[in-house]
């Protein structure tokens, strides 16, 4: 990956030099541990001749997640969608339930799958997470949940979101797929709310490839999560509970055994990019990196920058920038679910009483991290920007 001088736009359109960089550096490349010890538990699947339905090796994989996160239930899932579907079934949610449009969309699709409507309330644009106070806002008598977005592994205002739902006889359930390994208030994220729920897809901090769990600490839910999960089988030829197919498989545990033995050497250079984006961008007018809480846990996994008014580059100039670079940085999460389908059909207006959202998706831009990203690439990234930034100042 060889860097080249880095092209103004003016250069770019004379010239037509190739990028800087010959492969394309994307956001959310996984990360892979331990291949052979990955391999080595392929082969005895392989071997053992049990391929899923909760064989030994999903089963190893849930109790190490749930000691890792200090939770009494870890059921896992086959995608942190269905396991989001799920969880919402067996928590019994239905007509309308409060979301940050801020979020990936599968967050909305889980609850509109199953004709559930999802209500977008507005982000405090300084944590990007739900605002207690527009959730207030969004509340009607059909109103049965909320679900809170730990977005970028930063944790919801828990304990606020906790308030309004007890007093309001409302269920609380988070979508934590950005949050594994993250804390709140010295905790692990996975015991809060009723139930959490994590993504464990290629491009998260923590991958088994495709994959998900449901961790909660009551018997109960996680009884049903586990019914919901197969069907709704109890033993042999006894199906007690309308169910879907919701289990994860074994090579799926197999990689995240592995994965979890690497995690802390994917959060350490996650934080050490993090440290080193910071200082590449430092000094560029209008550019913020978003921060990480030193007191708290986070794998750093998201370099979010946002693009301010100040910034000569407005954030697509700069994203464009980027991919002629070969930089395939991501403007997640624009437009926001309001204005994605079928929901910008549903709520022609939901921009009106979202104006964080509003703001905060047009500025913000998500910048390649983890094993992919080193020094090379992040002073590349940054001099793409500044020269951006200083050509368009003259
Ligand atoms: C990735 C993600 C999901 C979906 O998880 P999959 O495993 O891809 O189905 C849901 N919510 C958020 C916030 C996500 O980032």
């Amino acid at each position: 990956m060889a860097t080249k001088q880095i092209r103004t736009p003016a250069d770019l359109a004379i010239h037509g030099a190739p990028p800087a960089f010959e492969a394309p550096l994307h956001v959310g490349r996984p990360n892979l541990c331990n291949r052979d010890a990955f391999l080595a538990r392929v082969g005895s699947i392989l071997d053992n001749q049990w391929l899923t339905n909760n064989g030994p090796v999903v089963q190893e994989f849930e109790e190490r997640i749930a000691r890792y996160l200090g939770v009494k239930h870890c059921v896992a899932m086959c995608n942190g969608t269905i396991a989001l579907e799920i969880a919402i079934r067996a928590l019994g949610l239905q007509g309308e339930v409060i979301v940050p449009s801020w979020t990936f969309v599968a967050t909305a699709h889980a609850l509109y799958w199953q004709g559930i409507t999802p209500v977008f309330a507005d982000i405090d644009p300084a944590t990007h997470n739900l605002d207690p106070a527009a959730v207030r806002r969004m509340i009607t008598p059909r109103t049965t949940g909320i679900i809170g977005v730990h977005v970028w592994g930063r944790a919801a205002p828990i304990d606020a979101l906790q308030a309004i739902a007890d007093e309001h006889g409302l269920k609380l359930m988070f979508d934590a797929a950005h949050a594994f390994g993250s804390s709140y208030r010295g905790q692990s994220i996975g015991r809060f709310g009723a139930c959490e729920v994590f993504s464990f897809h290629a491009t998260k901090a923590f991958n088994t490839m495709e994959g998900g769990a449901v961790t909660t600490n009551d018997d109960t839910l996680a009884d049903a999560l586990r019914l919901m999960r197969n069907f709704g089988f109890k033993g042999y030829d006894n199906v007690v509970h309308p169910g879907t197919n919701g289990k994860m498989i074994e090579v799926c545990a197999a990689m995240g055994l592995a994965n979890l033995d690497g995690f802390d050497a994917i959060v350490k250079a996650n934080t050490r990019n993090h440290a080193a984006y910071k200082a590449a961008l430092a000094g560029i007018p209008g550019v913020r990196l978003l921060d990480y809480d030193p007191a708290e846990r986070n794998s750093h996994h998201y370099i979010v920058a946002e693009i301010g008014p100040d910034c000569p580059a407005s954030r697509d100039a700069i994203v464009a920038a980027l991919h002629a670079e070969n930089v395939l940085a991501r403007k997640y999460f624009w437009p926001g679910c309001h204005g994605m389908q079928p929901y910008r059909d549903l709520f022609p207006h939901a921009g009106l009483v979202l104006p964080q959202t509003e703001r905060v998706a047009s500025e913000v831009v998500v910048l390649p991290n983890g094993f992919a990203a080193n020094e090379t690439v992040i002073s590349t990234i940054a001099s793409t920007i500044k020269t951006l930034a200083e050509y368009l100042t003259k």
